[in-house]
């Protein structure tokens, strides 16, 4: 069995950075990563850290966890580590657990031999399953980018780098490891990370690294949704959404992730349905800076809003109640996204939830105020509304409305719904009278209402 994975340049020669030159100490590894990688060299194997910790700190940027990998087989990992389990199937690997902390340690890789086909599973090109083991060479090389392929050894604290790796991170630069076209085959999600990457630490994508982005965006069918769902949260809620966002659409990548969005979005080029979503993502990338928490409920209620608003109002239109439409929509539009992206139900009923809770508060019936303002998802359905005031779907003056309300206490509160009631209540009357007069109105435009 043979693999894309580039031949081993065996003439090639490791850079190798001592100590004395690089900027890597060990007080910037986590304590729990270091403990890992002593016990493991202690017990006479070989351990470095690798991937995205090495990469971040030769930035000089805070990782977000460390990667080990080692020459111990999984079972030999396990056996050292009380803490420890085994996972994964495709690519098994093993979790050493400490406090609040996951450390992840992988198995060398190395090019498949004859006679040991079991251990790597292939289909059409891609990689089902590898579990192949080989050397710390073997392992550089079957990594995806240069970047992502440097080994910080704590047998004596240099930096290993047998891709190119150290140039490509000098230059800012995003390689792919090998042949690009048949790698992002091997494993297609590679493609979503090669969009994370650049975004994220603001590289520029070689060429030959980017060229198949624009053409293979269809290979993302074939991944499974679970793992996609685990990906888009990457993209999305780790700091660098609207980077993310717009690498996705320049690529044509976002319309694998999200088809209903895409074809509204390809639709509406410069209305707000993309001003919206830019606008939640550069809220989601603005409370990360800030160290405030973030919920893939909200983003993923974002991410499908503008096909749910449509079609909600579409179902309106033929006569379903706002309510009705709004639920059926977001059933309807969750069901086809799911088969590509495997959100789970935990994410996906709080979502429906915002989403109808749009109707409630535009509407704002004084007698359901006080109900509305405990509902578990209020606060992040105000917060929603108020983003789609900001990319004027809706109006500014009731946006404000909702900011007053819900920070007045309840004297201002009872005056409001009173003003409320004597105007007409709420936008229940006026919805009506609006449909009345649709009605006699002799040229409808057609158009779907754009209030939800
Ligand atoms: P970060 O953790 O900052 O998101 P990372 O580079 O550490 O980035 P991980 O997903 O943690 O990414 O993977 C750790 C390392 O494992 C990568 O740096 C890369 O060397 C290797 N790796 C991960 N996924 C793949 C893949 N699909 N194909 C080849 N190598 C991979
Ligand atoms: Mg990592």
């Amino acid at each position: 069995m043979t693999t894309d994975a580039p031949a081993i340049d065996n003439g090639r020669e490791p850079r190798i950075v001592p100590r004395a030159e690089h900027n890597i100490s060990r007080s910037l590894i986590s304590q729990n990563a270091v403990k890992v990688l002593y016990r493991l060299h202690k017990a006479g194997y070989r351990a470095c850290l690798v991937g995205g910790g090495v990469r971040d700190l030769l930035l000089g940027r805070e990782p977000k966890d460390f990667d080990v990998a080692t020459d111990a087989r999984p079972e030999e990992v396990r056996a050292l580590f009380r803490n420890a389990r085994l996972i994964g199937r495709r690519f098994r690997l093993v979790h050493v657990h400490f406090h609040g902390e996951i450390i992840e340690v992988a198995t060398f890789r190395g090019r498949p031999q004859a006679g040991r086909e079991g251990e790597l599973e292939m289909e059409n090109g891609m990689i089902l399953r590898d579990n192949v083991y080989g050397t710390l060479e073997e392992d550089a090389w079957r990594r995806d980018f240069t970047v992502n392929a440097l080994y910080y050894d704590i047998a004596d604290f240099s930096v290993i780098d047998y891709t190119g790796g150290l140039d490509d991170l000098e230059a800012g630069r995003l390689r792919l490891i090998g042949d690009p076209e048949a790698r992002y085959r091997e494993d297609p999600v590679r493609m979503l990370r090669a969009v994370r990457f650049a975004a994220k630490l603001g590289f520029r994508i070689e060429p030959s690294t980017e060229a198949p982005l624009f053409t293979l965006g269809h290979l993302l069918e074939s991944v499974p949704p679970a793992r996609l769902y685990e990906e888009v949260l990457k993209l999305f809620l780790t700091g660098h959404g609207v980077a993310s966002f717009e690498l996705l659409r320049h690529y044509g990548l976002f319309a694998h992730l999200f088809p209903a969005t895409e074809e509204v979005l390809a639709h509406e080029e410069q209305g707000f349905p993309l001003t919206f979503l830019t606008q939640v993502l550069e809220n989601t990338d603005q409370r990360l800076r800030e160290d405030k928490p973030v919920t893939p409920i909200f983003l993923f209620a974002a991410l499908l809003w503008e096909p749910v608003r449509r079609l909600a109002a579409e179902r309106e239109a033929a006569g379903t109640s706002p309510v009705q439409a709004l639920m059926d929509a977001g059933q309807a539009v969750v069901e086809r996204a799911v088969r590509h992206v495997a959100i789970p139900r935990r994410i996906s009923l709080p979502m429906r939830d915002i989403w109808i809770l749009q109707d409630r508060l535009m509407r704002r019936q004084p007698s359901r105020l006080n109900r509305l303002l405990a509902h578990p998802r209020f606060r992040a359905a105000y917060d929603f509304f108020l983003i789609r005031a900001r990319a004027g779907e809706v109006d500014e003056a009731l946006a404000q409305w909702w900011t007053h309300f819900e920070a007045g206490d309840e004297e201002t509160r009872e005056a409001m719904r009173a003003e409320l009631r004597a105007t007409g209540g709420g936008e229940r009357r006026r919805r009506r009278r609006r449909r009345r007069s649709r009605k006699h109105n002799e040229s409808p435009t057609g158009e779907p209402p754009r209030s939800a």
